[in-house]
C-alpha cells in the first residue's frame, strides 16, 4: 500500500535503438519527475536532449546501487517521485535497478512500470520459435567451461531459450550451443534489433554457427539469441505422464467436467487408489489394458 504523501518510484523503459520507440508517457514520466536515477548519466542525459527534458539526473548503477538506494527511498518516502532508467530496454532486466525497486517495495512505496522496449521480448516476438514458454536466461557465463555447464542444465529444457549475448562471444556460445543442444536446433539471432543494422539470422544451430564464424558482420553490435526448446520426450513405452498412457489423467479430467466437485473428487481418489493397488501388483496376469481400464478377460477390470 502506498505510504500517504510518498512519491513514486518509476520504472521507465527506455528505447534499444530507435529513438521514434520512446512512448508519449514515457518522456511525460521522465518530465515530470523529481531526478531520475540512470545507469549511465552522460548516456541518458543525451536521450534527454533529444526529448528536450530537463530533469536533473543521478547515477545508479551496479557498483553504487546499494549505497544510492537508501537516499532515492528517502527522498521518495519525503514526497519526491523519481524515475529509474537504464542505458536502454526496461531497467532491472540484466540492468541495474532491481536492488532500487526491492527496497522500495520493501519500505511500502508504490512503484510503477512505465513499459516499452525489451530486447529480450522484441527478439522474443521475431524469433519464430514458441512463445506461449520461455525461459529468459540473460548473459550466459563468460568463461567456456561455466558457459558449457550452463548450457548442459539447459539441454533438457522444452521451453523457447533467451539469450543476451556479447557479439565477441557469439560464434563460441553458438558453436557451445550446437554440441551441448545438438546441431539441428532450430534457432534465431536478432542484431541490432531497431537499428539501422539490423538483421535476424535463422536456421539450425549448426548452420549460424558455421554463419557466424565466416561472416565478420555476424558478430558486430548486439546481440539477442532465441533457441527453439528440447523436443518434449515421446512416450516410448506408452506409459505416459500418469505412467498409464495418460489414462488416468482422461478418466480424471472427465470426472472433473461431469460431476459435482466432491462427488468427482471422490471418484478421483478411488480410481487413483485402485490404480496405485493396481501398479504395486494387484493386476490380473497377462492383463495388457491400461489401468485403470484392466482388461475383463482377466476379472479384473475397474471395479471388481
Ligand atoms: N535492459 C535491457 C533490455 O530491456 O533489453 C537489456 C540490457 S543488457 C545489459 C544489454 C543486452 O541486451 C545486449 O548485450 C544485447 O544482448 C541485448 N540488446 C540490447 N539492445 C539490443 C538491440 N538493439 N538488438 C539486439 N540486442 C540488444
Amino acid at each position: 500500500m502506498k505510504k500517504a504523501d510518498a512519491g513514486r518510484l518509476y520504472v521507465v523503459a527506455t528505447p534499444i535503438g530507435n529513438l521514434g520507440d520512446m512512448s508519449p508517457r514515457a518522456r511525460e514520466t521522465l518530465q515530470a519527475c523529481s531526478v531520475i536515477a540512470a545507469e549511465d548519466t552522460r548516456h541518458t542525459g543525451t536521450l534527454l536532449k533529444a526529448f528536450g527534458i530537463s530533469t536533473p539526473l543521478v547515477s545508479l548503477h551496479e557498483h553504487n546501487e546499494a549505497q544510492r538506494a537508501p537516499d532515492l527511498i528517502q527522498r521518495i518516502q519525503g514526497g519526491a517521485s523519481i524515475a529509474l532508467v537504464s542505458d536502454a530496454g526496461t531497467p532491472a532486466i540484466s540492468d541495474p535497478g532491481f536492488g532500487l525497486v526491492r527496497a522500495a517495495a520493501a519500505a511500502g512505496l508504490e512503484v510503477v512500470a512505465v513499459p516499452g522496449p525489451c530486447a529480450a521480448i522484441a527478439a522474443l516476438s521475431i524469433g519464430a520459435q514458441p512463445t506461449d514458454r520461455f525461459s529468459f536466461e540473460g548473459f550466459l557465463p563468460a568463461r567456456g567451461s561455466a558457459r558449457r555447464a550452463r548450457l548442459q542444465v539447459l539441454a533438457s529444457d522444452t521451453r523457447t531459450l533467451v539469450f543476451y549475448e556479447s557479439p565477441h562471444r557469439v560464434v563460441d556460445t553458438l558453436a557451445d550451443c550446437a554440441a551441448e543442444f545438438g546441431a539441428e536446433r532450430p534457432a534465431t539471432v536478432a542484431r541490432e534489433i531497431t537499428k539501422l543494422h539490423e538483421t535476424t539470422y535463422r536456421g539450425s544451430l549448426g548452420e549460424l554457427a558455421a554463419h557466424a564464424a565466416a561472416d565478420g558482420d555476424f558478430s558486430r553490435g548486439e546481440i539477442v539469441l532465441i533457441v527453439g526448446g528440447a523436443p518434449a520426450q515421446t512416450d516410448a513405452g506408452g506409459a505416459g505422464a500418469d505412467g498409464h498412457g495418460g489414462a488416468l489423467d482422461r478418466v480424471l479430467t472427465v470426472l472433473l467436467e461431469e460431476l459435482p466437485l466432491k462427488q468427482a473428487a471422490r471418484l478421483a481418489a478411488i480410481v487413483e487408489s485402485r490404480s496405485h493397488a493396481e501398479d504395486s501388483g494387484d493386476r490380473g496376469a497377462g492383463c495388457t489394458s491400461p489401468a485403470p481400464f484392466r482388461c475383463r478377460a482377466n476379472k479384473c477390470s475397474l471395479g471388481n
